[in-house]
C-alpha cells in the first residue's frame, strides 16, 4: 500500500488554547476515540468579535470552556460555523445558544446533499437537530471581523461536508475531509465513495500550504498528503477487485481477506469502507452484483 505521510503528533491537551495563526486559534474537546482520534477541534476565528468553527459533540465542559476563554477577553461570537453533521462535530451549537444568538452556518441540514436514497441505514447517527440559519453554497465567502472564509463544498466523508479556506492566512480547515492522523471514513448512506474522490481531486487543484483538520494536528504538505490519499484508495480498489478474480464475496469475507492488519473491532467500519467503494465500482461497471441496488448484505462478482 501507498505510504500516506500521517501525522500523529498532538502534544496538546483537550480544554488548552493553541495559537496555530495571528487569527486562528484552537480548543480541542475531551472526547478522544478510536474514531476521535484526541477530540474534536473547535476553532476560534478572529479577536474580539469571533467565528466559531465546529463547536464539537454535546459535551458541556467544552462549550462551558470555550465561554470562559472568550469571556476572559471580552469576546463575543459573531457566527457559528459547521463541517457537517456528525455527532461530534455539530450538536454543541445547540449548548451555545444558552449564552449566544450568533446565527450558525453550514451546508444544510443533514443527508441534504444525499445523490441517492439507499434503501439501507448507515451505523452512525447523523445530528439531525442541526440546520443552519444560512446555507453557504460552494465557493461562498463569509466576512468575519479579520477574517475571510470561503466555503468549499467537499460531500464524500458525509453529503453536506464543507472546508473552509481561511484567505489571509493561506491554509483550509478541512474538517474531517482530510485529517492527518487517519484515512477519513465513507459510510454510506451518507457517506458516498464518488463524491469523496471527487472531492480530494478538488482539494488536489487548490493552492493552500497547511491544513488544519477536525482531529489532529495540521497537515503541512497537503499535496503529497492528498495524492498519498488518492493513491490508497485506488489500491484499495485493486485489492477488491483482486478478491472478486477469486470467486464472488461478501463483504466481511473481503475485509477478512483485506483488512489482515487492522485490529477486529474495526472491522465493522472497515466494511463500511468496502462497501462505499463497491457502490463506487458498480456504479461505474467494474464490480456487479444480483442485487439492484447492492448494499451491505449483498453478493459481489466481477461482471
Ligand atoms: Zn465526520
Amino acid at each position: 500500500m501507498a505510504e500516506i505521510p500521517f501525522n500523529k503528533e498532538f502534544p496538546h491537551k483537550a480544554g488548552e488554547v493553541v495559537v496555530l495563526t495571528p487569527r486562528i486559534r484552537r480548543l480541542t474537546c475531551p472526547n478522544p476515540s478510536s474514531f476521535t482520534f484526541h477530540g474534536t477541534n473547535t476553532y476560534i476565528l478572529g479577536h474580539g468579535k469571533v467565528g466559531i468553527v465546529d463547536p464539537g459533540p454535546p459535551e458541556q465542559a467544552h462549550i462551558d470552556r470555550l465561554r470562559e476563554v472568550l469571556a476572559e477577553k471580552g469576546e463575543t461570537v459573531s457566527h457559528i460555523i459547521v463541517t457537517h453533521t456528525h455527532r461530534d462535530h455539530s450538536p454543541g451549537v445547540q449548548l451555545m445558544k444558552a449564552w449566544t444568538d450568533a446565527p450558525t452556518y453550514g451546508y444544510g441540514p443533514h443527508g441534504v446533499g444525499a445523490r441517492r436514497n439507499w434503501p439501507f441505514a448507515g451505523p452512525e447517527g447523523g445530528d439531525t437537530s442541526f440546520n443552519p440559519d444560512i446555507r453557504l453554497a460552494d465557493g461562498e465567502i463569509l466576512q468575519g471581523d479579520g477574517w475571510t472564509l470561503e466555503a468549499i463544498f467537499t460531500p464524500g466523508h458525509i453529503s453536506n461536508h464543507l472546508c473552509f479556506a481561511v484567505k489571509e492566512d493561506d491554509i483550509v480547515l478541512t474538517g474531517d475531509h482530510l485529517m492527518g492522523w487517519s484515512t477519513s471514513i465513507v459510510s454510506p448512506p451518507d457517506g458516498d465513495m464518488s463524491h469523496y474522490m471527487a472531492s480530494l481531486d478538488k482539494m488536489l487543484a487548490r493552492g493552500e500550504h497547511t491544513y488544519y483538520p477536525g482531529h489532529g494536528g495540521p497537515i503541512t504538505d497537503p499535496k503529497a498528503f492528498v495524492k498519498a490519499f488518492i493513491e490508497h484508495r485506488g489500491e484499495r480498489e485493486q485489492q477488491i477487485l483482486d478478491c472478486l478474480a477469486h470467486h464472488p464475496h461478501h463483504i466481511p469475507e473481503m475485509v477478512k481477506e483485506i483488512y489482515i492488519n487492522t485490529p477486529e473491532h474495526l472491522h465493522k467500519a472497515a466494511g463500511r469502507s468496502v462497501l462505499s467503494h463497491l457502490l463506487h465500482m458498480v456504479e461505474d461497471g467494474r464490480v456487479a452484483s444480483p442485487d439492484d441496488p447492492p448494499g451491505p448484505d449483498s453478493l459481489y462478482r466481477l461482471p
